[in-house]
């Protein structure tokens, strides 16, 4: 059987850059590799929509999420997180972990933080130092505001943190003109590379703090001082030995980005999820997400009574097909399909037929084909902008 991986991360990776990976390793400090650095950071730099440097971190995507905060706070700082699932919750353990002062700006799962909601909570805490939130909340489905959010935060003087990991390379996200201070992304998601590498992008406002921090006491990690990091990106180096293979991959995967251009880039994703979430009906499943979906990945409801586990464990066994179930509280009462990066419309086609005859194996109404043909018809139909 085929196996075919639709989760959320880790996903799936180009042949090119899989023959890329099957190289013989090499040196890190060399010309060579400080020529594919810089080609890598300028390429990032449009997927990031930034003029900013970006630095290239060797860990998963939360080891860029505690670079970003450790270089801005210190035991004691005032944070607002903006939350609306785990991702977000992630940001408040990490600043916690640190001694941060955390104000929850909270909404229920399945919904959207709001600017209304967190303009409300930097008036009641003008002292917070930072913002975070998350571009796409891979627990529940849910795309926030990020332009919206990043709005609100522009004229404080906290700096906006944004978890960027699912959702760059997927939607539209323009670090620069949405004024996000820190975007955090990591390598296995809509990058196409196995997991290792995290990209933090740094504005001026986030460097200033920075800097401003350290100047108040010692460094809070030394592994993710990112000032070593902007040190050395100057000469396209990196301050300690980085994943230079997965770095050489990276570039395979960055140039189909290129090649496409990102505004096709994210409308292709647009329009898979757009034909995903068409196939909740033909499906008879509900949507967790209904109000503001992520275009990454399409979150369903499973009907009540029906086991999760044995759902996911029969669409793998019977079919190759993997989808991801929920974390932690939402365990069993949702799966999450994947559609970013490397996974293709004919790839949620066959998750949704899949998904058809598992479940009407299982007991739920569902029609043959029913799914299929509604996401057909909403790919088909599928304008860009409308
Ligand atoms: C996958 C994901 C992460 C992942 O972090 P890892 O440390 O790479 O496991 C963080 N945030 C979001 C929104 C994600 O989707």
């Amino acid at each position: 059987m085929k196996p075919r991986l639709l989760c959320p991360g880790p996903t799936p990776v180009p042949e090119e850059t899989l023959l890329e990976l099957a190289r013989p390793v090499t040196f890190h400090r060399s010309a060579q590799f400080r020529s594919v650095l810089g080609s890598v950071v300028a390429d990032l730099q449009q997927v990031f929509c930034t003029k900013n440097p970006i630095c290239v971190l060797t860990s998963s995507g939360t080891g860029g999420m505690e670079a970003a905060l450790t270089n801005v706070i210190r035991p004691g700082t005032k944070i607002l997180c903006c939350i609306s699932g785990r991702w977000g919750e992630r940001w408040k353990n990490i600043a916690k972990a640190f001694g941060a002062i955390v104000i929850e700006v909270t909404c229920p799962y399945g919904e959207a933080n709001t600017p209304a909601q967190l303009a409300k909570a930097l008036a009641e805490h003008p002292d917070a130092a930072v913002v975070t939130a998350t571009l796409s909340e891979t627990s529940t489905g849910v795309r926030n505001d990020i332009k919206g959010l990043g709005a609100v935060v522009k004229d404080t003087k906290a700096v906006f943190i944004v978890d960027a990991i699912s959702g760059l390379g997927v939607m539209e996200c323009r670090t620069d003109d949405w004024n996000i201070d820190f975007c955090v992304t990591g390598s296995q998601k809509a990058l196409m590379l196995p997991a290792g590498l995290a990209f933090v992008a740094v504005s001026d406002k986030g460097w200033k703090r920075v800097d401003e921090v350290l100047t108040q006491g010692p460094a809070c990690s030394f592994y993710f001082d990112l000032r070593k990091y902007r040190e050395n990106l100057k000469n396209n180096d990196t301050p300690f030995t980085p994943a230079n293979t997965l770095i050489k991959a990276l570039s395979h995967s960055l140039a189909r980005l290129k090649t496409e251009g990102m505004e096709k880039v994210w409308q292709r994703h647009e329009r898979m999820a757009a034909a995903a979430r068409a196939a909740a009906t033909g499906l008879n499943l509900k949507l967790f997400a209904r109000v503001n979906p992520t275009a990454g990945l399409t979150v369903y409801e499973i009907p009540s009574g029906m086991d999760g586990s044995v759902l996911l464990g029969r669409l793998e066994k019977e079919h190759g097909i993997r989808i991801a179930g929920g974390q932690d509280t939402m365990k069993g009462k949702i799966i999450r399909l994947a559609h970013m990066g490397y996974i293709d419309f004919f790839e949620v086609l066959a998750a949704v037929s899949a998904l058809e005859m598992v479940l009407a194996d299982l007991g739920h109404k569902v029609e043959s084909g029913a799914g299929v043909a509604a996401a057909q018809r909403a790919f088909s139909s599928w304008k860009a902008g409308a």
